[in-house]
């Protein structure tokens, strides 16, 4: 699978939409397309070369800047949308872990993590040993999103069992990377954290390059049963502590 990121409201938002390619078939589908003046013209380029055959909307979940997009995307494709029950225009809900494919090799499985939307559902792709979960607002790559609309326990749930069991080579999404770097160093200290760190400084994209078994080193929202944690935080409940960290990331 080819996974390509469209950056957009580049300074401001800093959020990204992915067009995944399944190789042989090209179908395609992009996920969260949000501000169509800048995703448009890319589906429009590589739909009349060919390069792509436009399948699918997908949509990590309802909030404007993930889903706000779709009714003009409409307008000029005609696609299902896959994405979490509020999203604008959904035509498809899956169902926790069922899966769908795309093309001939991608293997889509839906994993819903309620917490920041209740609505909130991440895509596990595979395509033979080539793994990456497009987490939304849910994970970022050294942090995870406010809890708008769940709780520390929705939360711990997401990232400490659903995605911690992922296997570790998988690749999240979604950036904000700097920002959760300089909030990790202030809660913790280790080997994993230093690397992102020098890594977010010196590239301005870190998706792609990080794992899911990074994340559980570097991300301190997957390090609730770290001692170091405990210490500064004055508890050792999982639950307690995620409520705690979000906290202190929320006034940081
Ligand atoms: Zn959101």
């Amino acid at each position: 699978m080819h996974i390509q990121s469209i950056p957009m409201w580049e300074g401001t938002g800093n959020n990204y939409a992915y067009l995944v390619v399944d190789d042989n078939s090209k179908e395609a589908v992009i996920i969260d397309p949000a501000n169509p003046p800048e995703i448009l013209p890319v589906l429009q380029e590589q739909t009349d070369s060919g390069k792509i055959k436009l399948s699918t909307i997908i949509n990590t979940h309802h909030h404007h800047d993930h889903a706000g997009g779709n009714s003009e995307i409409l307008k000029h494709f005609k696609l299902p949308i896959v994405g979490g029950k509020d999203c604008e225009k959904v035509t498809k809900t899956p169902a926790h872990n069922s899966t769908f494919t795309i093309g001939e090799s991608i293997k889509v499985t839906a994993l819903h993590t309620p917490c920041h939307t209740q609505d909130s559902i991440c895509y596990f792709f595979e395509d033979g040993t080539d793994r990456a979960v497009f987490t939304g607002d849910t994970m970022f790559i050294g942090g995870c999103g406010r809890f708008f609309e769940g709780n520390a326990a929705e939360m711990h749930k997401a990232l400490n069992e659903v995605l911690a069991s992922l296997p570790d080579d998988t690749k999240p999404g979604h950036e904000y990377t700097k920002g959760n770097v300089r909030f990790a160093k202030r809660v913790l200290e280790n080997d994993a954290i230093k690397k992102l760190e020098e890594f977010a400084q010196n590239n301005k994209e870190t998706q792609g390059k990080f794992t899911i078994g990074d994340e559980k080193q570097h991300n301190v929202f997957m390090r609730v049963n770290d001692p170091a944690i405990h210490q500064l935080v004055g508890h050792d409940n999982p639950v307690e502590v995620m409520k705690t960290l979000r906290e202190m990331k929320d006034r940081a």
